[in-house]
Parts: structure tokens; C-alpha cells; sequence
């Protein structure tokens, strides 16, 4: 089912001259993820298909048209941007991009996921363009399973990446691990103790149903947050976080060290009730949930309008409006969302 807003200025309006977007349940969005790109050069298996056919450039926003709407989301009260994709150190002019939006005017944080497959090239200059913080993935520390959960990944290059993202000085990176039972489930304390020796938080996703994947069956391979948290309990002391980062995960503090293991829960704890966040698609589509088809089209709206700043955030104030309450992700159905993360923008 496709929900797509087209934009209008009749009844479905909000007041002219808006500074915040708060949506029809008084949740205030004051945080975008955008993805720069639907590329990668990985093909993980719970993120794309092997064979992905990605977009044509005409289709996708210009590196320009997004740091417009980045700057149009900023004066409507957004404080927080993720860079995501796709992988978005891939795209070219992806650095200029950033140091442009991290100039912006009232964004108190330009954030960044990545593979980390380009970060011991890139992590120096990233710094400079005034990223403040870096996720990087990584479900896995032995060398042949990461081979083939990317399917095309090198562990040891990612590995380099994060040591050199620590050395030129990026505090509190985290890694993100997507947790696969039997693929790799029995690895969750290992991946805590690399964050420990390296003073890194780590967060656990359960894997969402976005798009069709045909590696493994997302049923048979659910495995809670709690059964990690059970798992981890042996070896590690974690004690409940109030800190939030903005984001839908909750965090614990490993007892005697400086890292907090974090649990993004879609299935098993749901976290809609305090979502504070909209996407950005590289096609410029508007998505005003994760879990669901509900979308404006703001490319439209750009190349409707070129430069006229009031009707785009308009069009964004107006957006606001078809927010669903919350998301309707089944691991154990058919997806119903076709669209795969690369394009969402995890
Ligand atoms: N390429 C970058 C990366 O891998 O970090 C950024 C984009 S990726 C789509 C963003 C995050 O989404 C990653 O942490 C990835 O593990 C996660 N992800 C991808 N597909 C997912 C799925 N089906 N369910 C849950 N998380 C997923
Ligand atoms: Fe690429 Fe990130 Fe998706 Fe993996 S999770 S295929 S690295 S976009």
C-alpha cells in the first residue's frame, strides 16, 4: 500500500510560519535521517538483495537539493541530521555535502552511518567537515562470516576504520550490530568486549522486515533484545541508562567500563510513542515512518518550485499531518514494505 501526500495547499494545512513540526499525536520530529545514496559496496543479507538494481541519477536529489531541504528542515526546528544511505561515503561530494550542512545554522548535531569501508581514508577529513559522531556496522568479528553477511565486505578494512576514526579523535562511536540467530547470535559478547578494549558504546538491532530477502527466512532468524541481554548477562553487568541519543534505543552501562550497550527492540519493545524522527529517501521522498508507506514527495516540490523556500517547508509543516501513529512491522508475515533499508535510510 502506498500512501503518498501529494502537496496541496486546501484543508490538510498547518499555520503559515511555523518554527517546530509536531505532528497529530504532540510528538515534536526535531531529528531527519537522510540517505545520500541507495549505492553500497557491500550487499548485506538482512539490507539488500544480491542482485540490486539501483537508481538512475535523474531520479535521485541533487548533492544541492538536499542541503536545501536539510537547510529547510533546520529553520523548521530540526536540530539533529543523520547522514545515512545506502552507504554514503560513497557518493561523491558526499564531504563537501557534509561540511556544508554542519555549517548550517541551528543544527546542533550532523551524525553519520557508515560500513566503515571508507572511514581509515576518510575519518580525518569527516572530522574536519564537523561530523560529531560515527555509527559503524558490524555484526561480526571473524573475517569469513563478515565475508558473507556483506557478502563483499573486508572485515579487517572496516577494523582499520574504526581505529583510525578513533585516533584522529571522534568520541563515542558506536558500532551497530544486527543480530541473525545462528548466523551470528552466539557472537553478542564478543562484540561487547571489542567495544570495551576499545572504549566504544555498541548498539543491537533486531532485524526489520524491509524489502524481500532471500538468504534466510526473518521468522526463523528473530532473536530478541532479551534473549542478548540474557546472554550478555553471563559475562557482563549491565545496569539501566536514563541517556538517550535521540534515537530509539535504550541503553545500559557495562558495569566498570566506559561502554553503553544500547537495544533497538521494533518487535519486542516499541518505541513509537516517543518517535522524534522523519526520513529523507535519496529519490527525495518524505517518509514520515519507518515501518509504514506513508510519504510526500519533495523532490516534486523543489523542482515544482525552484527556490521558494516558503512552499517547500510548507509542504513539510503539511506532511506532518499524515505521520502515522506507530510502525506495523511483522517478523512473522510477508513484508508489506517493499522498499529495502538502502533506501529508507537506517
Ligand atoms: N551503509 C551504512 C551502514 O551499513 O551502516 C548506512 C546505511 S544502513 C541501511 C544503516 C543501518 O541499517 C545499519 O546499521 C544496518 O545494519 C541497518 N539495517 C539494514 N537493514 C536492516 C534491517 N532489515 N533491519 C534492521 N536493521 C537494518
Ligand atoms: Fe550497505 Fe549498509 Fe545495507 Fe550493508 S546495511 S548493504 S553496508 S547499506
Amino acid at each position: 500500500m502506498l500512501i503518498l501526500m501529494t502537496f496541496s495547499h486546501g484543508p490538510m494545512t498547518q499555520p503559515l510560519h511555523p518554527t517546530q513540526l509536531i505532528d497529530r499525536f504532540g510528538r515534536t520530529v526535531d531529528y531527519l535521517r537522510i540517505s545520500i545514496t541507495d549505492r553500497c559496496d557491500f550487499r548485506c543479507v538482512y539490507c539488500m538483495a544480491e542482485d540490486m538494481t539501483f537508481l538512475p541519477r535523474a531520479q535521485i536529489l541533487t548533492l544541492e537539493e538536499i542541503y536545501t531541504l536539510a537547510r529547510a528542515f533546520t529553520e523548521l526546528g530540526v536540530k539533529k541530521i543523520r547522514i545515512t544511505g545506502g552507504e554514503p561515503l560513497v557518493r561523491k561530494g558526499a564531504l563537501e555535502l557534509l561540511q556544508n550542512i554542519g555549517r548550517i545554522n541551528g543544527l546542533k548535531e550532523l551524525v553519520l552511518t557508515t560500513n566503515g569501508s571508507q572511514l581509515d581514508t576518510m575519518a580525518t577529513a569527516l572530522k574536519a567537515a564537523g561530523v560529531k559522531r560515527i555509527n559503524i556496522s558490524l555484526d561480526t568479528l571473524d573475517a569469513d562470516k563478515f565475508k558473507a553477511i556483506t557478502r563483499t565486505g573486508d572485515l579487517h578494512q572496516v577494523i582499520r576504520g574504526i581505529q583510525t576514526a578513533k585516533s584522529v579523535g571522534f568520541a563515542r562511536l558506536k558500532i551497530n550490530a544486527v543480530i541473525l540467530k545462528n548466523r551470528n547470535h552466539q557472537e553478542v559478547c564478543k562484540l561487547v568486549q571489542f567495544a570495551v578494549d576499545n572504549g566504544i558504546d555498541i548498539s543491537f538491532i533486531e532485524e526489520m522486515p524491509l524489502g524481500v530477502v532471500n538468504q534466510h527466512n526473518r521468522s526463523d532468524a528473530y532473536y530478541s533484545s532479551d534473549l542478548i541481554k540474557a546472554d550478555l548477562g553471563q559475562y557482563f553487568t549491565l545496569t539501566a541508562s536514563p541517556e538517550k541519543t535521540g534515537g530509539p534505543a535504550n541503553y545500559f552501562a557495562v558495569a566498570g567500563t566506559q561502554t553503553r550497550v544500547g537495544f533497538i527492540s521494533p518487535h519486542s519493545e516499541n518505541f513509537c510513542s516517543t518517535c522524534n524522527r522523519v526520513r529523507l529517501t535519496v529519490e527525495g521522498r518524505l517518509l514520515l515512518c519507518l515501518g509504514n508507506e506513508h510519504s510526500v514527495d519533495l523532490k516534486q516540490v523543489l523542482r515544482t518550485h525552484p527556490g521558494d523556500m516558503t512552499i517547500l517547508k510548507q509542504a513539510i509543516v503539511d506532511a506532518m499531518l499524515i505521520k502515522p501513529e506507530k510502525h506495523e512491522f511483522n517478523i512473522h508475515e510477508q513484508p508489506v514494505i517493499l522498499r529495502y533499508m538502502n533506501m529508507t535510510g537506517g
